[in-house]
């Protein structure tokens, strides 16, 4: 059950006792994928789980700003503080388990988001009536987990599976040229950089020359397996608070 397509009567009489809720960004993703590849990614992810997921799942809107300030040389990208965006995931949670929906998994589709999502679900958890956990799908997808990158291949594979209108394959060259094949600026463990121009011309990092729509379907099909896998332990699990 998509929230925003729903009556509140049909939301009202939902059996879910479990939601999604995609969590995004809106930043640059290269001249040949949109700046809302996060978002439209952990959407697809979320939909794909919930349709095969046996049970009734209720899936929240997703929230398509998050922690993006490194990418803020390329136009177009958007960020919000890690403060605002904590509690704004905080509330949105909150509010889905004053209607019953009271475990939630926050499926993810930005590597800047992940630290962020850790601490306010480990807060919701402690101290709020709800219990939460973020799932963020290019760590659940096996072995291609290590191709990820940023605008490279897993991300590219999913969006010309998903949502290929978005893509533009006629660039994919001119991506790969432009862009760096290692994420950051290194000096022994350390990076240097704070923004990614610093390391990469046009924003790429990684090869999208190496997606394709099969890869996609793959990724797709991996990931919304290991989320209905963890909606099923979610399940198991007490709503907070845990005092
Ligand atoms: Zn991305």
């Amino acid at each position: 059950m998509h929230l925003e397509r729903e009556t509140w009567t049909d939301a009202e009489k939902s059996e879910a006792e479990v939601a999604l809720l995609p969590v995004g960004s809106t930043e640059q993703h290269g001249p040949h994928a949109p700046l809302g590849t996060d978002t439209l990614d952990a959407e697809a992810v979320a939909e794909a789980g919930a349709d095969r997921y046996d049970d009734p799942v209720v899936v929240a809107p997703a929230i398509p700003v998050g922690i993006a300030e490194e990418h803020r040389r390329f136009s177009g990208t958007l960020w919000t503080t890690e403060s605002t965006f904590r509690a704004y995931v905080r509330d949105v949670v909150g509010s889905l388990a004053s209607h019953g929906w009271d475990r939630v998994v926050v499926v993810n589709g930005h590597g800047g988001n992940i630290a962020a999502l850790r601490e306010v679900t480990a807060r919701i958890v402690r101290h709020d009536d709800a219990y939460a956990v973020p799932f963020t799908w290019f760590d659940e997808v096996g072995e291609h987990s290590s191709e990820m990158g940023h605008a490279g291949p897993l991300e590219t594979s999913l969006l010309r599976h998903s949502d290929p209108e978005t893509v533009h394959e006629d660039r994919l060259e001119e991506a790969a040229e432009g862009g760096s094949d290692r994420w950051g600026d290194w000096q022994g463990r350390v990076n240097l950089a704070v923004d990614s121009d610093e390391f990469t011309d046009n924003g790429v990092v990684g090869d999208p020359r190496e997606s394709s729509a099969e890869l996609g379907e793959e990724l797709l099909d991996r990931s919304a397996e290991a989320l209905c896998d963890l909606l099923d332990a979610v399940r198991e699990r007490d709503p907070g608070p845990r005092e």
